[in-house]
């Protein structure tokens, strides 16, 4: 196994990626200070980074490093956008700083809510991860909403969802993922049905007002909001629709000037402001982006170091209520007269549990009213490993013990192979 000690001058980043099956690296700080996307390194604590994982290790007053085990396009650059995230970073927290002053006086303030945007692979999460934990760092309480459903940080891919961060990313397992409120999509990208998906963002940035309502020390941090990467056309007009429905203060958006230009013009009330993407934001390929998926919902089951074991266990077909989201759409000319394409979006079709069903994901609902469905949150997913139509039985594989409870559970087009 390889091992190397790398020295870092200040203001420089080692960036490195994990490649092989079953490859882990161990990282370890010998001297000097040094984060990873915002969250402080502890010296001569040995962090393990697995198969699949593309790092930076920044610093800015200078560091040394060993790295044990196989890297791949191991190198130090000097040229980092972080003296611009950290200016970002100083000023949203003018505006926490204003928000707390109004607030103390019995105002009505609001910490910024700020939102990224920028297409694929411009390193979008990470901003989000760096501001949000240098907010932590300065004792603040953000709120994290992920509407990137094509990675779905928060649950699984297919759904949106909102944590509140209490403490910094951990270094290996990302935020803390206690409590999130997430509603199910379903879908990988938002054009598979942009009517619920914009349905979904209005109720999410509700359900994010009423939380920043309640509670003084979230208003006074404000939001970050991580959004898809799907910037043209339908996409482009969602993000306007994320902006209204959360009153978003600043877009920040990355890498293309288009875009940039576009809100600009299309926006001008609201702060709009052009960051560079990081030289080190490395671009997937549709297979690297498809295994990430696969392995955000083994993660969901496993845990990120396999350390939950998830329940698998045989549900009656006929003990469940499952619906879909959306009718197959029709040609215009065969809709009656009096339905609108929105109506066909958001209708809900009742399925009669088959082996369709296996491998797909299922979002477990906290109703029994299919009216609710559209609009209600999800207490989680699980997944159909087998259906045996014979024996009226499909085994499904669940965070939770069974019995499954007794609420609606939605379709997703969303699937999982579970080789544990
Ligand atoms: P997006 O959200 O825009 O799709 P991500 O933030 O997920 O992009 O970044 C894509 C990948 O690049 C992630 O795996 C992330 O860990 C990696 N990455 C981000 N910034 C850097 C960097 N400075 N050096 C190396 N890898 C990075």
């Amino acid at each position: 196994m390889s091992e190397r000690d790398y020295t870092l001058e200040p203001d420089s980043e080692l960036r490195f990626e994990v490649e092989g099956k079953k490859e882990v690296v161990v990282l370890n700080l010998l001297k000097g200070k040094a984060e990873i996307f915002g969250t402080e390194i502890t010296p001569e604590k040995p962090y393990s980074f697995h198969s699949g994982a593309k790092v930076a290790v920044f610093t800015w007053h200078g560091c040394s490093i060993k790295l044990k085990g196989n890297t791949e396009g191991t190198y130090i650059a000097k040229e980092t956008p972080m003296v611009m995230y950290l200016n970002t970073h100083a000023c949203l927290e003018r505006l926490r700083k204003q928000a707390d002053e109004g607030l103390a006086k019995g105002e009505e303030a609001r910490g910024p809510v700020t939102m990224i945007v920028g297409p694929t692979d411009v390193g979008k999460s990470t901003l989000c991860r760096i501001l949000l934990n240098y907010a932590v760092r300065m004792q603040r309480r953000p709120l994290f909403v992920d509407l990137d459903i094509g990675q779905g940080a928060i649950a699984i891919p297919g759904s949106i969802g909102a944590v509140l961060v209490e403490r910094a990313a951990s270094i290996d397992e990302g935020f803390s993922q206690e409590a999130p409120l997430v509603y199910n999509f379903g879908h990988i990208a938002p054009n598979s049905n942009m009517t619920l998906y914009n349905i979904l963002v209005s109720r999410m940035a509700q359900t994010v007002q009423e939380k920043i309502v309640s509670n003084r020390k979230v208003a006074a941090s404000g939001v970050v909001i991580n959004t898809c990467g799907w910037v043209k056309d339908d996409g482009y007009r969602s993000l306007t629709h994320v902006a209204q429905s959360f009153e978003v203060d600043i877009i920040i958006v990355l890498d293309q000037e288009r875009l940039y230009n576009e809100l600009v013009q299309d926006i001008p009330f609201i702060k709009v402001v052009f960051l560079p993407k990081s030289g080190g934001v490395v671009e997937r390929t549709r297979a690297m982006r498809i295994s990430a998926r696969d392995d955000r919902i083994r993660d969901y089951f496993y845990g990120i170091k396999t350390k939950y074991h998830p329940h698998s266990f045989d549900v009656r077909l006929n003990s469940v209520q499952i619906y879909k989201i959306g009718a197959p759409a029709l040609p215009d000319s065969c809709m009656p007269a009096d339905m609108k394409m929105d109506d066909h979006m958001t209708k809900l079709v009742k399925i009669d549990p088959s082996g369709k069903l296996q491998h797909h994901m299922l979002a477990v609902t906290l109703t029994t009213d299919p009216e609710d469905l559209l609009a209600t949150n999800v207490a989680g997913f699980i997944c159909v490993v087998d259906v045996d139509e014979e024996a009226g039985t499909m085994k499904v594989l669940s965070p939770q013990p069974k019995p499954l409870p007794d609420t609606i559970l939605i379709l997703t087009e969303v699937q999982y192979m579970d080789s544990n």
